[in-house]
């Protein structure tokens, strides 16, 4: 059995990457970067399934992507950046892990039960979403990846695939593919500036990491707090405050955080100088990404997309190659 320590992790080309990204998932990303080998995966197959009937918006967003990783600091020296479609490994592993899993159970998961509420197909939902965390368990087994750091919707998906690899290896009598564990952020899930229970591309109801800085004040002062909370001397509730809920994850100092809710609670603490600190928080995280971001130069972005695509398939080739093996559906 392997006792490396590999990362894979990668998002959905379905829009820029916000706050929730960055603290669920993100960050984890980046500190793990120096000890594990590292695969981020650019999702646009996975984004497909529920944007077939709008390709461009993936191929764009691929790019979008990919910028926000090096403005944050994932650096391609480091990790391997791959786009999964450049992978066509990755669907061969899907057919065979089709094959162990039975659809009752992908209709049980409350991850897809979730997005399926807020996606137009509820009634008719396609094999293409319903099986995507098959290619989930594929993208994550053929790099041998053992730490996957995420938001909390993908615990269940996880599950799936250390479901899958069990099942794998006992059917063909086998050790090849391993289990993997998750690794939560700070924040595993952060909820939306509206309200709702989860930031998210889908929704747009997010501050992304590429927003201006007059954008990301206006969703700030956008943002509920408590309403009954009308007059300053009032007390207030920090339950459900969605600054609160934005403080709680971005203000580092534990002591500030606690006396500004216990100000708040008692009374005499003001929406208004609340909401500013949070701006001022936020302005600071993100300034630098901004400033990163610019020295982008878009020429070469293809270049490491696909030169990182290759490497990976070189891995995930080697895996699909074992899988066969085992299988027993080598002929050559
Ligand atoms: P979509 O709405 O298209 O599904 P998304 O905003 O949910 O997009 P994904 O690409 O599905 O983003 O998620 C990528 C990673 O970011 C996952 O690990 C997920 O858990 C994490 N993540 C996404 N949104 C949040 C959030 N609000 N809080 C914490 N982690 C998040
Ligand atoms: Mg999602």
């Amino acid at each position: 059995m392997q006792n490396k320590r590999v990362v894979l992790t990668g998002d959905r080309p379905t829009g820029p990457l916000h706050l929730g990204h960055y603290i669920g998932s993100l960050k984890n990303r980046i500190s793990l970067q120096d000890g594990y080998e590292c695969f981020v995966m650019i999702a646009d197959v996975q984004a497909l399934s529920d944007n077939f009937d709008n390709p461009q918006k993936i191929k764009k967003n691929v790019i979008e992507v990919f910028k926000d990783y090096i403005a944050t600091g994932i650096d391609p020296q480091k990790c391997t950046i791959l786009i999964q479609s450049l992978v066509p490994e990755l669907f061969e592993l899907t057919t065979y892990y089709m094959n162990l899993i039975s659809v009752t159970r992908l209709e049980r998961n409350p991850t897809i039960k979730n997005e399926l509420q807020h996606k137009s197909f509820a009634n008719s939902i396609t094999a293409g979403f319903l099986s995507y965390p098959i290619s989930q368990a594929a993208d994550i087994t053929a790099f041998k990846a053992t730490h996957i750091p995420v938001g909390d919707d993908q615990i269940a998906l996880i599950e799936v695939s250390n479901e899958i690899v069990r099942r794998f290896n006992r059917v063909y009598n086998t050790d090849i593919l391993v289990e993997s564990e998750v690794i939560l952020g700070k924040t595993s899930r952060l909820i939306g500036i509206d309200g709702v229970a989860k930031a998210s591309k889908s929704l747009n109801n997010a501050i992304f990491l590429s927003d201006s800085p007059e954008v990301v004040k206006q969703k700030v002062y956008s943002m509920y707090t408590d309403p009954n909370h009308i007059k300053v001397s009032d007390q207030g509730r920090v339950e459900g405050n969605v600054v609160f809920a934005y403080l709680d994850a971005f203000l580092n100092d534990e002591d500030e955080l606690a006396s500004l809710k216990s100000q708040y609670r008692r009374g005499g603490l003001g929406d208004s100088v609340l909401k500013s600190l949070l701006n001022e928080i936020l302005q600071s995280l993100l300034a630098p990404i901004a400033e990163k971001r610019a020295t982008i130069i878009e020429e070469t972005i293809l270049e490491t997309l696909v030169h990182g695509s290759e490497v990976a398939r070189g891995v995930a080739a080697t895996t699909l190659r074992a899988v066969r093996d085992v299988i027993g559906i080598t002929y050559n």
